[in-house]
């Protein structure tokens, strides 16, 4: 008999997206005339820098020929796009990164969700509240967090971000193993500072415990004050493991390139405390079960950290985070208490109420969708997510909109 792994019936179903798309088609079916104006997304919009798609378009062309064909890759990566990525995202900020311990990947979804893997089944895990669903349903798959009652897991460590702690967890007041951070923040874009992460680091350290540290917005950093990478933080290569992902950096949401860094000195332990290298763990896994990103995404990866591909990089982050800081300022100077959209391109915005009542008010008075904050966790009820990603065009309007009946 093929027994399944019953802890799948203890996932939540998230309703999240599909109330949503159930909400919006009774608007759409009830006003067929109005147009919509989607802020909820978090995909982005603008297409990819001109020099990633040149570097795809002539890796393409060495495929087409004998001489230059390419079959398998390097699962972890062609050493290329490892030397540039640590060459540039790291090394240039004063954090020893080497390109060996670079792990190029199809995304930062698939790789915060498979890192635990690694992990027993006995270990104690954290999670912020609000957070990323993908961290708290791999551990639920795993059988790690128990049953799920009144929204949330038995066993999992809930770490709460208020308006009282800035939307910046505190340290958790038993004992945990395994930590999932997410700075810039999905879903409340918040940033943490270098002594709020050195605070982590040493909890880490005097702890054995183990940080994961997902960075997929780090590109959206512009205060120079707020670290890019936990390796920036002294002691962090010893307990950190980091995510980055090209997806909201240079548009690859589509394309598909990411990478994980696990530095050779992090150690995890057997039952009977011996020290295992979790960079081995991580490269045998990632081996066996990974094919690695096709030639043409890693030649248009490494265009990122070309001068042209620079420029344009920033441009497009320059563009986001200008719709980010109009969404910032309408709300704000509509009296609602806002977070994050500064170095990030979420906007988290205090409803004063429940957010699914005031999420649709913003979609049935303005004809603008959002995501209601109750979708990420407890904390985020009364909050709604708004995100950058539109064009300029459509932010105002939606702003526009927005202010009318806000301010009846
Ligand atoms: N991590 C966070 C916090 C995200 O919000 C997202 C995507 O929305 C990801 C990771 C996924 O990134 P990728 O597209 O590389 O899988």
């Amino acid at each position: 008999m093929i027994l399944v792994n019953e802890n799948y019936g203890k996932l939540e179903a998230s309703y999240l997206f599909s109330d949503i798309a159930k909400r919006v088609k009774n608007y759409q079916q009830a006003n067929p005339d109005k147009e919509l104006i989607r802020l909820g997304i978090g995909d982005v919009t603008e297409p990819l820098p001109p020099a990633c798609v040149a570097a795809m378009h002539k890796a393409v062309d060495e495929l087409a020929e004998r001489e230059t064909f390419r079959g398998y890759g390097p699962e972890q990566g062609y050493d290329f796009l490892r030397e540039a990525i640590a060459r540039n995202d790291f090394q240039a900020r004063g954090a020893e990164i080497a390109p060996d311990e670079i792990f190029v990947s199809d995304g930062a979804k698939c790789d915060t969700g498979n890192i635990q893997e690694l992990f027993s089944t006995r270990i104690t895990v954290a999670v912020s509240d609000p957070v990323y669903p993908v961290y708290v349903d791999t551990n639920v798959m795993a059988g790690r967090t128990g049953k799920c009652a009144r929204g949330r897991y038995k066993k999992l460590v809930y770490l709460p971000c208020t308006t009282e702690n800035n939307f910046i967890p505190s340290l958790p007041e038993q004992p945990v193993d395994l930590i999932y951070l997410c700075f810039p923040n999905n879903p409340t874009g918040a940033t943490a500072t270098r002594t709020e992460l050195k605070k982590w680091v040493d909890y880490a350290r005097e702890n054995k415990a183990l940080i994961c540290f997902d960075a997929a917005y780090e590109a959206f950093i512009r205060d120079p004050e707020i670290p890019h990478s936990i390796y920036e933080i002294e002691g962090a290569r010893d307990v950190a493991i980091e995510f980055r992902s090209f997806s909201k950096v240079a548009g690859f949401t589509g394309t598909r390139c990411a990478y994980t860094v696990v530095p050779k000195s992090l150690q995890g332990f057997t039952r009977s405390g011996e020290p295992v290298a979790l960079h081995a763990m991580w490269n045998r896994r990632h081996s066996t079960k990974f094919n690695g990103v096709s030639y043409p995404v890693q030649r248009a990866a490494e265009a990122v950290y070309s001068p042209a591909g620079r420029e344009q990089v920033r441009g497009l982050i320059d563009f986001y985070l200008a719709n980010a800081a109009i969404v910032r300022e309408t709300m704000l100077s509509l009296g609602y208490p806002v977070t994050g959209g500064e170095n990030s391109p979420y906007i988290w915005i205090d409803a004063q109420r429940d957010s699914w009542k005031f999420f649709d008010r913003l979609l049935n008075r303005a004809g603008v969708v959002t995501t209601p904050g109750a979708g990420f966790g407890r904390c985020g009820r009364g909050f709604i997510r708004i995100s950058a990603f539109n064009s300029r065009e459509n932010v105002e309007k939606a702003m526009t909109r927005i202010s009318k009946v806000l301010k009846r």
